[in-house]
């Protein structure tokens, strides 16, 4: 089968590769992928080395009719989404429209992503533990509920942005002030013409992802994912610089009450709203004193957390992608190597902010050669025999180990060896104690 991965980043890479290794693909391309995206076939496949090639194809993850035209002409089976955006655009609605077999959410069940405004209703309306919250669509309004309620909130633009929405205060005039960039700078311009104001929680931070075909839930290993650009979780928020997975102090249980508490009502309340959710639903959850709370949902694999993931998935990627589109997911159990997995997002000079793009990166091969571990490309480009630079996060470094210390150990062995000019990176991922606040 063929199968096409739409985006460009780490995560599009891991699911390239980990779809490669089914038994039943015998091609992939990625739209527009990276400079890691493209590979020959491998006779020799091994356990990390999957069988099946992959190229990229020069087609914009947003230019839908150009992707389904592709699909058309080269008899793609599947499609698989990666980010947010084609889904907030409409890109399932539109292939399904063209009969053609899509992974992931329709745009309405995508809004438990794009809108917090509804998901924090969805999730009133049935009972699933999430912060205490407030929606404003008026600047003056918001502020004198903040100034009514003074106490540690959590400010959130209601729309997409790009995982930099959410301002964590720890004084009203903290978030007064981010009420201010939100709605009246519009910093990131409609997305934040609604806000939430959310109680500030306290706990272990836990992402939690799960299969869906519509109805049943598959969860995933569970994940920690660091968005703060510094060692300790300290720093501004990036869109990821590493993830691990499973999380040690998150067992069976957890997980159980997770999907019967939180992912199964979900599912079940848009299925009755007429919208189910077909895709990776992705739960950002608090594990407080209370237990589990919901700080979001996203609607897709995260990034990085999908390069943690996935390398320890041994059920067969695309098997189990085709039972969620034909709502067959109950017959599928996921089956998973044991040992954990470390991933160490290497980032350009100056990211989070602007970079500077170009940069040679040299020890890719080495890095590679190294027991256990996979490099994912994200910003990276390739020019002849190098690999260049080409965004903020480069490259997402992942190990497999038989445990968290040493899958960590291996991640930044292979890390060691890879160099560009300016490049920095999280030192304590999977190396840290739970990230408690
Ligand atoms: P993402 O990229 O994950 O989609 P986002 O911009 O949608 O990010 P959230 O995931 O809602 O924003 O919040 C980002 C981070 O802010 C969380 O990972 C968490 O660390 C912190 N946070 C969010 N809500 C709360 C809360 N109610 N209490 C404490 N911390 C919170």
């Amino acid at each position: 089968k063929r199968v096409l991965v739409v985006g460009s980043g780490g995560r599009e890479h891991a699911l390239a590769w980990a779809l490669a290794r089914s038994a039943e693909v015998e091609a992939v391309y990625v739209a527009p992928g990276n400079g890691g995206t493209s590979w020959p076939p491998s006779p020799e496949a091994s356990d990390l080395h999957p069988r099946a090639p992959a190229r990229s194809v020069p087609l914009r993850s947003d230019d839908i009719q150009a992707l389904i035209d592709f699909v058309r002409e080269q008899g793609i089976d599947l499609t698989v989404v990666g980010p947010e955006a084609p889904l907030a655009r409409g890109i399932v609605d539109a292939f399904r429209a063209a009969g053609l077999r899509i992974f992931g959410p329709s745009r309405a069940a995508a809004r438990i992503e794009t809108s917090k405004a509804f998901a924090k209703a969805l999730m009133r309306s049935c009972g699933i533990p999430t912060p205490d919250y407030a929606v404003f669509h008026d600047f003056e309004k918001a502020r004198a509920y903040l100034r009514a309620r003074p106490g540690p909130v959590v400010v959130k633009a209601s729309g997409l942005a790009g995982g930099k929405g959410a301002f964590v205060c720890e004084s009203s005039e903290e978030a007064e002030e981010a009420l201010y960039r939100l709605m009246r700078e519009r910093i990131f311009g409609e997305a934040g013409d609604t806000v939430v104001v959310e109680e500030r929680l306290y706990g272990s931070e836990l992402s939690l992802l799960a299969f869906s075909d519509g109805r049943t839930a598959r969860p995933l290993l569970p994940a920690r994912d660091h968005k703060r650009l510094l060692d300790g979780d300290r720093g501004p928020n990036t869109g990821g610089m590493g993830a691990y997975a499973p999380v040690p102090e998150v067992g069976p249980d957890a997980v159980d009450r997770v999907v019967r508490e939180i992912m199964e009502p979900v599912l079940q309340a848009l299925a009755c709203q007429g919208t189910p959710f077909v895709g990776v639903l992705y739960a950002g959850l608090m594990w407080t004193e209370r237990g589990p709370f919901v700080l979001e949902f996203n609607a897709r694999f995260g990034d990085p957390e999908a390069q943690a993931i996935l390398p320890l998935l041994e059920t067969d990627l695309l098997a189990a992608l085709e039972a969620c589109v034909e709502g067959r997911l109950g017959d599928v159990e996921l089956r998973w190597r044991p040992g954990a997995c470390v991933t160490v997002v290497l980032a350009a000079p100056g990211y989070p902010g602007p970079v500077p793009e170009g940069l040679p990166i040299a020890g890719l091969e080495e890095a590679a050669a190294q027991e256990g571990v996979l490099i994912f490309h994200a910003g990276t480009r390739r020019e002849g025999d190098r690999v260049l630079t080409a965004g903020g996060r480069v490259l997402a470094v992942s190990a497999i180990g038989g445990n968290l210390p040493e899958a960590a150990a291996r991640a930044y062995a292979a890390v060691e060896r890879i160099h560009f000019e300016g490049m920095h990176y999280r030192r304590d991922i999977g190396r840290s104690s739970p990230a408690i606040r």
